[in-house]
């Protein structure tokens, strides 16, 4: 088929910067009407939604020009990295619902091609091996604002750095002791072009290559190389890339001519990175969280990574939402967690069943209900979705309803229970509250003493009463004991200064609040990572601690929408 691609693509309103780069590729037939992209991991961390951010782009630009794209480990540091990471990133990218098919790729894979083509360069007189020590290779690069000198090494003959980078892959000096460097250009404004090293020795074990390296190449001489090696149409990064893009182009430019296996000249594109409110987004200051104990792994609920909010509940659509309506741009920005937070209450309004759960119960008596009595009461699964059909309820004459719905002395526009107030049990009947049973010693309310009119049933009230309030309730002979767990963000963030822009970030001391509470019993047989609307109080997911034994529930989101508020004014 040779359609052409970029009419999939082609209406401008709906295209973001880089459709309209590839766009523009496509008309002139550049890369032979392809799109080929990746996604680039450093296994050394768990992903986070920044990076979810990142494989829809890659991902979903492949989709809809009909292209590829490929996961690629970049492994070329191997003392922060783990196979741990290298299962988690596959687990997570698979969850998101994208395929890499059979293009599942390790910078490793081209140790030596790379190894290769530095003595390419080196054969080119691009490249170079130098003595100084990195103290001082930091001395002569100069700064922003004065050039860089030349190393006293620059000038070595081909056939000395031939024997000398010879010498650094056959493991002859210590760590440290020499690198390869470009030969480029040292009092180029630009400081990634003064003369960048390539190689780096490190007696490091790597998760693939095992002892089988003492030399390590640096991304930034990887990268564009492994693009290069596996037919990547359009190179997409992250905004800090920007300055390095000349020298990703000088690498492939003066390898492109010399080197078979290029199938392609792949072209970087940069966007901003996602920042989100309320939360850190760094693998390094997330690998901290994990390692001082603040939270209790990667896929803590907390956690901004895709193995946490997948724990806490969120949906694969959510976040595919989320990044779709976040966009992408080329500046940086923070984006506020609660569009986040809005993107799985919509997918989950439809979807989710509603249940009645009492999170912080207080025992109410309805005593003229008959003891021993058991009603199996109708209730409507969804009502946004009616073909969730309903189940039973049973109604008893010792139910719970939450604290929060009792006050002793109301304020004016209390419509909930309170001494003498009627309110409705939803899908039950209208009670009223007649006595206030408190303890002794504390005065806590503990029991509420109240009536129940017959005539009031649910879908049957033929009483004409009319009251504000609804409240939700379980049966207490009924109700199964559950841990709740609810989160609030891991970080408070402080006022922004206005001579320096940083916000300072302080760990929020109540991040997670366990409860009792009461669930009613149609969750008998939830299996874990089912999500359920319970009803005032939040979206739920069964968490894996959860057992025969004893049900957990993390709350994933509350029903106020903070983001509609935000949109509004
Ligand atoms: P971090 O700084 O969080 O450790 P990283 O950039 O070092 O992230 P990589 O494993 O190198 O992590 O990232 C893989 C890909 O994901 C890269 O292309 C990177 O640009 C992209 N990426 C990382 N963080 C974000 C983010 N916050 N928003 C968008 N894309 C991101
Ligand atoms: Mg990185």
């Amino acid at each position: 088929m040779t359609e052409n691609l970029s009419e999939n693509k082609n209406n401008p309103s709906s295209t973001n910067f880089i459709e309209n780069i590839i766009n523009e590729d496509l008309k002139l037939n550049k890369n032979n009407n392809k799109v080929h992209t990746r996604f680039p991991p450093e296994p050394n961390g768990y992903l986070h939604i920044g990076h979810a951010k990142s494989i829809c782009l890659n991902f979903g630009i492949a989709e809809s020009y009909q292209g590829l794209c490929n996961l690629r480990f970049d492994d070329t540091n191997p003392s922060k990295e783990d196979v741990e990471y290298v299962e988690s990133i596959q687990e997570d990218v698979k969850w998101l619902g994208f395929s890499w098919e059979d293009r599942l790729f390790y910078a490793s894979d081209y140790f030596e091609k790379l190894y290769l083509y530095a003595v390419q360069l080196i054969r080119d007189d691009k490249a170079y091996v130098d003595d100084l020590s990195p103290e001082e290779i930091r001395q002569y690069r100069g700064t922003l604002t004065e050039p860089g000198k030349n190393s006293p090494y620059r000038d070595r003959s081909s056939e000395e750095n031939l024997d000398l980078f010879q010498k650094m892959r056959s493991g002859e000096y210590p760590d440290g002791a020499k690198v390869l460097r470009a030969k480029i250009d040292m009092t180029s404004p630009n400081i990634n072009m003064r003369d960048p090293i390539l190689y780096r020795i490190m007696r490091a074990h790597h998760h693939r290559t095992g002892d089988e390296w003492c030399i390590y190449p640096m991304y930034d001489y990887a990268h564009p190389i492994s693009d290069a090696i596996e037919g990547i149409t359009h190179s997409i990064c992250t905004l800090e890339f920007e300055d390095h893009r000349p020298l990703y182009n000088w690498l492939i430019d003066s390898l492109i001519g010399k080197i078979k296996d290029f199938k392609s000249r792949p072209l970087q594109i940069e966007f901003a990175r996602l920042n989100l409110t309320n939360t850190v987004m760094s693998k390094r200051k997330l690998r901290e969280l994990v390692e001082e104990g603040h939270v209790k792994g990667w896929d803590d609920p907390r956690m901004p990574t895709i193995s946490g909010l997948r724990r806490r509940g969120y949906t694969p659509d959510a976040i595919k939402d989320f990044c779709e309506r976040i966009g992408v741009a080329k500046s940086n920005s923070t984006v506020d967690v609660a569009l986040l937070e809005h993107c799985i209450r919509e997918d989950l309004n439809a979807k989710a069943p509603r249940v009645m759960a009492v999170l912080r119960p207080l025992k109410v008596i309805i005593e003229n209900y008959p003891e021993g009595k058991v009603e199996e009461l109708e209730a409507e699964n969804n009502p946004e979705n009616p073909g969730m059909g309903t189940r039973k309820m049973p109604f008893s004459r010792v139910i719970y309803i939450e604290q929060d719905d009792f006050m002793e002395e109301p304020p004016k526009k209390f419509f909930r229970l309170a001494p003498g107030n009627e309110v409705r049990l939803k899908h039950a009947y209208i009670i009223k509250c007649e006595q206030v049973i408190k303890d002794e010693k504390t005065g806590e309310v503990i029991e509420l003493r109240c009536s129940y009119d017959p005539t009031t049933k649910s879908g049957e009230d033929t009483s004409g009463k009319k009251v504000k309030g609804t409240l939700h309730w379980v049966s207490v002979q009924h109700a199964l004991k559950a841990e709740v767990r609810l989160y609030d963000y891991l970080f408070i963030e402080q006022q922004e200064t206005i001579e320096d822009e940083e916000k300072t970030m302080v760990l929020n001391p109540k991040s997670l609040e366990k409860l009792t509470s009461y669930i009613e019993p149609s969750l008998i047989n939830s299996r874990s990572s089912q999500r359920f609307q319970f009803m005032r109080n939040g979206y739920f997911c069964v968490d894996r601690d959860s057992d025969q034994d004893k049900l957990v529930f993390n709350r994933i989101v509350s029903l106020r929408d903070t983001w509609s508020k935000i949109k509004k004014t």
